[in-house]
């Protein structure tokens, strides 16, 4: 398995000595930022700007070249134009520095020649492991180092404990700005840029061994290595919040597989993160506010559970609140009746004691604090939403503070200021009621993935299963298909499929019907029918002779040259799909969801990344509403997952064993009395 790489890296965030090329003494150049970023900021290294021509920058001596500099430098920062960037790599190779961050654009992004010069400088890199950032980035800033080694002119100064990954530096700004609105410190940023060499999988894995990062921010916009990507994230023990640019639902339409054309790039990457363990943000504020939540509640107990309180003063918030809080899954219990007694005690007669609490805004000072101690207390919720406008009594601020010792809270407070000092580095505030639930929901979450990790069940099984000799390429139709589940341990439909001369009579159809009882199934199969149903080359509940000589005869004159297929007409309930396909990042995605003729015009489906632990596969029903039909959805007959579990999972080992399955299908795998059956599939092959 690919892995992310620390060496090197070191010197690339806390270097001791960094070196300009490409440093000007222009004010208005990009190489003037970088040697005054590094001073103003307070770098305590040695500083040496490169330039063949100046003399002196910001009262620093300037050398003519990586060569001539009084050490090899730890980091250099390159920033001259692209087409003397190799140059410069070359040399820093020779003079044996240890990281570079390219800052300049130009490559991969810009066309052929680009990509050409970023494989020559991977190549030089290589050769003497040094560390590559970018190019097309905008540099490294460690503030627990003193090191701005970006173009930023403005960073923020406060010290706090999030770092942010950002393969866009631009959003890099956007980044520090929210920073610095919300009055939050940083600790580092790394724009990672064209991913030459260092990789969000590497910066992520540095940042979980930095003990100054509590919380990684990652803005992703195409991941290099998936598997790498993904090992990181489960590794890092440490919250990782992702935001993704180009999040466009175009699957591959042109997929010969239902599954291929389910499974497009927004939905693999988003089942690759949340499998990973990722806390996936939708938008910029979402993004911010699950950072920040999590940076507040680091190292303090995050909720155990799903159950929420919500405490307010204000009745319309709350009610978006609670509205908020049912969207995004929060439970909203009703307290225990013994909290509700001591809380009617300290609110006004026409307060709520059940959950939300409505304290009222005639609530008296002095009671608040007994108030938010009660409801504190009661073990049916495991953390507090606390909603106010504009009542500013300090005690508001004191009680939840306090209570945020025990069980995290988030709060919308607005026009209180001296509640919202109160609350100030204990309980993070949001601008939104709805911003408020979703940051507490991100709490959630990542308890959640905490104690998922922590079950054995998502340990995932090695499979001993040798794989099958595949000849030829292109699409496996059905009978083929089945055989190569059928050596991956998957049920398949007893079946006989009849070629030859004799597929133009119609007496060793019948002889096979009689064989497996009615009623029977008669399947047309030929190498242009994929959707067979579609081109009537399906005839399902032959119920006897005759029918079955009609329905073949008629089949016949439309499909003179195919073979057929017969099975027994299996009595199911409940009709699901479980897929997979090959994606260029992340490797095999299994797909399972509502399966049958409608797969498509339903949509209803959940992805991961082989392989697969049967945790995961049972999640993965869960996310469907086939979850809801195998509980025995309107007096439906029960269905174990559990069985649908191990299918799903060996159809990730199968992918993982057999490389030339590009796509394959399982539709339907028909939900029988006697358990999960495959009763068609195909696969398309490389
Ligand atoms: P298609 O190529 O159109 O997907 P299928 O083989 O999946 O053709 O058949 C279409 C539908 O017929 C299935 O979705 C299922 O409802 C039903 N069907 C097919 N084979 C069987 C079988 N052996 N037992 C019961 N139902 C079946
Ligand atoms: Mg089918």
């Amino acid at each position: 398995m690919s892995e992310a790489r620390l060496e090197g890296l070191e010197a690339l965030f806390r270097p001791k000595s960094v070196a300009v090329v490409g440093a000007s003494a222009d004010p208005a150049k990009l190489g003037y930022t970088l040697v005054h970023n590094l001073i103003e900021y307070g770098f305590g290294g040695e500083v040496w700007p490169v330039n063949p021509s100046a003399a002196n920058i910001l009262g620093r001596r300037v050398y003519v070249s990586l060569l001539e500099t009084p050490q090899a430098a730890d980091l250099a920062l390159v920033t001259v134009p692209n087409r003397a960037v190799v140059g410069v790599v070359e040399q820093a190779a020779e003079r044996g520095v240890k990281a570079l961050v390219v800052l300049s654009s130009g490559f991969g992004e810009a066309g052929e020649a680009g990509r050409q010069a970023e494989e020559r400088i991977r190549e030089i890199s290589q050769c003497c492991a040094m560390r590559v950032l970018g190019p097309n980035c905008m540099g490294v800033y460690n503030i627990d180092a003193s090191l701005n080694g970006t173009y930023f002119w403005e960073l923020p100064w406060a010290k706090g404990r999030i770092s942010f990954v950002s393969q866009s530096g631009a959003y890099g700004g956007v980044f520090f700005e929210e920073l610095k609105q919300r009055g939050i410190g940083v600790s580092k940023f790394v724009s990672i840029g064209n991913q030459l060499d260092v990789s969000h999988a590497d910066a992520i894995a540095w940042l979980a061994s930095d003990p100054d990062t509590a919380v990684i921010a990652l803005f992703v916009e195409a991941v290099k290595d998936g598997p790498a990507f993904m090992h990181a994230i489960r590794q890092a023990g440490k919250p990782v919040v992702v935001f993704k640019a180009g999040r466009t639902h175009a699957g591959s339409r042109a997929s010969a597989s239902h599954t291929g054309s389910l499974a497009g790039e927004r939905e693999v990457y988003e089942a690759a993160f949340k499998q990973a363990g990722a806390i996936l943000a939708a938008d910029t504020e979402a993004f911010f506010d699950a950072v920040v939540a999590l940076a507040a509640y680091d190292g303090r107990p995050l909720p155990g559970s799903n159950r929420v309180g919500i405490m307010t003063i204000s009745g319309g918030p709350c009610v978006i609140a609670s509205d908020a809080a049912e969207e995004v899954g929060l439970e909203v219990p009703v307290l225990a009746p013994e909290t509700q007694g001591r809380i009617r005690q300290l609110i006004p007669e026409f307060g709520a004691s059940g959950n939300p609490v409505d304290m009222t805004p005639q609530v008296e000072a002095a009671n608040i604090g007994g108030c938010v101690e009660a409801v504190t207390a009661d073990p049916v919720i495991d953390g507090l939403i606390f909603i106010n406008v504009g009542r500013d009594y300090p005690e508001f601020g004191t009680a939840f503070a306090r209570a945020s010792e025990r069980l995290p809270v988030t709060a919308f407070v607005s026009s209180a200021p001296a509640v919202l000092s109160g609350l100030t580095g204990k309980v993070p505030n949001f601008a939104t009621p709805e911003r408020a639930v979703r940051a507490y929901r991100a709490l959630v979450e990542y308890s959640a993935r905490t104690r998922r990790i922590q079950n054995s069940k998502f340990k995932i099984q090695n499979s001993s299963i040798a794989p099958m000799n595949i000849e030829g390429s292109g699409v496996m139709d059905e009978y083929e298909a089945k055989r190569l589940l059928d050596r991956w341990g998957v049920p398949v439909v007893p079946e006989t499929l009849i070629t030859g001369p004799g597929r133009h009579e119609f007496t060793p159809i019948r002889k096979l019907a009689t064989h497996f009882g009615f009623p029977v199934v008669l399947k047309a199969i030929q190498r242009d029918i994929v959707h067979k149903s579609e081109m009537g080359a399906v005839a399902v509940g032959i119920a006897d002779v005759d029918q079955l000589k009609v329905a073949w005869e008629q089949m016949h004159d439309r499909f003179p040259d195919a073979a057929w297929l017969i099975q027994p007409f299996l009595p199911g309930d409940v009709e699901v799909i479980v897929g997979a396909k090959r994606d260029s990042v992340f490797g095999p995605v299994v797909v399972f969801g509502t399966g049958g003729v409608l797969t498509e015009l339903y949509h209803d489906v959940s992805m991961r990344i082989a392989p697969l632990s049967e945790a995961d596969a049972l999640e993965m029903i869960e996310e469907t509403k086939a979850a809801e039909l195998m509980r025995g959805f309107r007096g439906l007959p029960v269905h174990d997952p559990a069985e649908v579990a191990a299918v799903i999972v060996q159809v990730g080992q199968l992918m993982l064993g057999q490389p030339s399955v590009l796509e394959l299908d399982i539709n339907p795998l028909l939900l029988t009395e006697k358990g999960p059956i495959a009763v068609d599939a195909m696969a398309v092959i490389r």
